[in-house]
């Protein structure tokens, strides 16, 4: 999604939740995947957010993306908490 370069540690996302039906998988920084959870409700990520290019356009997640942009693929952190 954020389109660096994945690193040692990897997650599987679903890009169509799998409690929805969703089989495929995509390799996913940890931290990317923390955070497209924490942004998105698997509805929201079933309805209109199951392709990398409408993740990349949701204002939360490009905010994410500009900021992670330069860390090294391997770099976690710990998230905030969404302010709903
Ligand atoms: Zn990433």
């Amino acid at each position: 999604m954020c389109g660096r370069p994945i690193g040692h540690r990897v997650e599987w996302h679903h890009p169509v939740p799998k409690s929805r039906g969703g089989r495929e998988t995509v390799p996913i920084h940890p931290i990317c995947h923390r955070v497209i959870h924490r942004t998105l409700t698997n509805k929201e990520l079933e309805r209109g957010f199951a392709t990398a290019e409408a993740l990349r356009a949701q204002p939360e997640l490009a905010r994410f993306i500009a900021w992670v942009a330069d860390k090294p693929p391997d770099f976690h952190a710990p998230t905030r908490r969404p302010k709903r």
